[in-house]
């Protein structure tokens, strides 16, 4: 085994410590929701739940995406990762509407809550994340500015629970622990929805944005000896690995030696579109069936 298979367990490795780290603040963010009786601090449980659950399927995705295509599933086990993602998406939403509605409830009749126990998990909150924040400035991987991004929303979320805190120290205005929740919620419900909005293009095999249609079709309809190109056809498995099919019109009696120089060309363009598989079916007659 060379060094990809190092590198790989390296980074599952990485995954699976900061699922628990995660889980682990989770766990700690619920008891605090529990003793303080924040509906904020319930949110960011939340938050954090969504994060390790996403993080502990990333793991098994990352696992299964490296297992090559069998005879059972001859387009990889890539897709696994967007059906976790799926189940992740529905579980958030379900959860953010339980805690909106549970803090629309509380502006009804306020309740109570413990500000000293809240500024003490707002400052661990602040600390945690500015830690993960500056031991990931330090490292320089793909997703990295992704990771980055989420953890300074962490950071916002925890700076807000931290004022609020304060301010309930001093004013008994408790209404505003559950408009910091609802904000909270609405945080996370931006992010399913952006997730979710990418799943369902994936699962309806909507033409993926990347490999620009129009552009695209263009660029090889320019070709030499292509009279036209129909039955175009673009995929996604997850993300990241596309897939492409189309019919391509050549003149009569063009032999098989000029096809084959086209054909290079063809997956020349197709590489600059990020394009991993295709497939392209040559034709020197018109009226083909498969037109759309
Ligand atoms: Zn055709």
């Amino acid at each position: 085994m060379g060094s990809h298979h190092h590198h790989h367990h390296h980074g599952s490795k990485n995954i699976l410590i900061a699922f628990f780290l995660n889980a682990g603040f989770a766990v700690i963010e619920l008891i605090g929701g529990y003793l303080t009786n924040s509906v904020a601090i319930y949110s960011d449980a939340l938050h954090d739940f969504g994060d390790s659950l996403a993080l502990l399927f990333s793991y098994f995705a990352e696992k299964l995406s490296h297992k090559s295509a069998d005879e059972k599933y001859t387009f990889g086990y890539r897709r696994f990762s967007m059906l976790s993602a799926l189940v992740n998406g529905i579980i958030l939403l379900s959860g953010s509407v339980f805690v909106i509605f549970e803090a629309f409830k509380r502006i009804m009749s306020p309740e109570e809550v413990a500000p000293e126990g809240m500024l003490g998990l707002a400052v661990l909150g602040i600390l945690v994340n500015s830690f993960a924040a500056y031991r990931l400035s330090k490292d320089d991987g793909t997703n990295t500015k992704m990771v980055m991004l989420h953890l300074l929303e962490d950071l916002l979320g925890w700076i807000a629970v931290f004022i609020v805190s304060i301010v309930l120290l001093f004013k008994p205005w408790f209404v505003l622990d559950s408009i910091l929740s609802i904000l909270i919620s609405l945080m996370i419900l931006r992010g399913v929805y952006k997730n979710l909005i990418k799943i369902g293009f994936i699962f309806l095999q909507k033409f993926p944005d990347e490999l620009e249609f129009e552009k695209l079709k263009k660029e090889i309809v320019q070709l030499d000896l292509v009279k036209d190109i129909h039955a175009i056809k673009g995929w996604s498995i997850d993300d990241s690995t596309f897939y492409l099919r189309f019919h391509v019109l050549v003149p009569k009696q063009t032999t098989i030696e000029k096809i084959d120089v086209l054909k290079a060309q063809i997956k020349e363009v197709l590489k600059e579109y990020k394009v991993q598989h295709s497939t392209v079916e040559f034709e020197s007659e018109g009226g083909c069936d498969d037109v759309q």
